[in-house]
């Protein structure tokens, strides 16, 4: 199956397919492309956008060392930095995380580098690698995945998109069907609400409004569970032509771009291609909406969820193949 390189593959492709799309109205896409959006790759080699480079930054700061607070917080530091200021960084970077990287390479604490108020999907975006590795137990998952936002994106929000979003990787990727993701997803809102991580996270929440770090992380997962909400009503709901962020958020925050990337995922799991259309051929942040919809279907369906030339044609295809091997290879099933 190769789970983690079909999820890894899955979100570059979603990535630079929506890379065209994402400062375009519906109208203007579904012109260009119909209303199946984008469905082939454009380039050789295809290009991706900051996301792909960021989820990258990520898992390959997830090899440098163990998945632990402080060493992981320190490789996620030196990669971040690496990409702020490599050439390739031009793809219409986030503001939130180019403000972040700016703070971070003061070597201050990352906990006063982080912007506290964004909720930005930029550390959403990125963060599917931590479901990727089967050897990081699910504390390591969970507290990887806020630790990556927190280092830009400290509203709680962000944290707790992220965590589930790597959860959802992680749960697709081990073989749950996907119809059940939605209320597994809900129901970690409830279990989590008033769990702030603060061997992960630190003072982070000091530096909030909120009158205690329970009050702090139950926000974010109020606000989270609240945009599946909206997804669960628009499923069931059944109409699903047009732009799907009408149906659920245009994506540019973290929950919206957690809960219509699951929103294009869901309609159609079994069809990776149309999933991806669906993502890019949308009104908000088309990139990022297309990659974590790419990276829910290929951690279900694996490489085969892929026409196979596309590989060879995706920009960073070495960095995608190496991680994705480093973790095919390691699962329990050793497949
Ligand atoms: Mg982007």
């Amino acid at each position: 199956m190769r789970n983690a390189s079909g999820s890894l593959y899955g979100l570059a492709y979603g990535d630079s397919l929506g890379k065209p799309t994402e400062f375009q109205n519906y109208a203007t896409i579904v012109a260009r492309y119909g209303p199946g959006g984008p469905r082939e790759l454009s380039g050789d080699p295809a290009l991706v956008t900051d996301d792909t480079q960021m989820a990258l930054a990520v898992g390959e700061a997830m090899l440098a060392g163990p998945v632990l607070p402080d060493v992981f917080a320190e490789n996620l530091r030196q990669g971040f930095l690496a990409w702020a200021i490599s050439p390739d960084n031009n793809r219409a970077p986030g503001m939130t995380c180019l403000r972040a990287c700016g703070e971070l390479s003061d070597g201050k604490p990352w906990q006063l580098a982080s912007q506290i108020n964004s909720k930005g999907c930029g550390a959403n975006m990125r963060v599917t690698p931590l479901g990727l590795d089967p050897g990081l137990t699910e504390d390591q998952l969970a507290g990887g995945a806020q630790l990556q936002a927190g280092l830009t994106h400290g509203h709680p929000t962000g944290l707790a998109a992220s965590e589930l979003t790597a959860l959802g990787v992680r749960w697709l990727a081990d073989g749950l069907d996907p119809q059940d993701l939605l209320a597994r997803l809900r129901a970690r809102c409830a279990a989590e609400r008033t769990n702030y991580r603060g061997d992960w996270l630190g003072d982070l929440w000091q530096r909030s409004t909120a009158g205690g770090p329970a009050e702090f992380i139950a926000l974010g997962w109020d606000e989270t569970d609240a945009a599946l909400a909206r997804v669960e009503t628009a499923l069931r709901r059944g109409d699903f032509a047009g732009d799907p962020c009408l149906a659920t958020g245009a994506g540019w925050i973290a929950e919206e771009a957690l809960a219509t990337a699951l929103y294009c995922y869901l309609i159609s799991p079994d069809e990776p291609i149309a999933v991806l259309g669906r993502g890019a051929a949308s009104s908000g942040d088309s990139d990022s909406i297309a990659c974590l919809a790419g990276a829910f279907a290929g951690a279900a369906l694996g490489m085969d969820a892929w026409p196979e030339p596309w590989s060879a044609r995706i920009e960073y295809t070495d960095r995608l193949h190496k991680l994705g091997s480093e973790w095919d290879n390691s699962g329990p099933s050793g497949m």
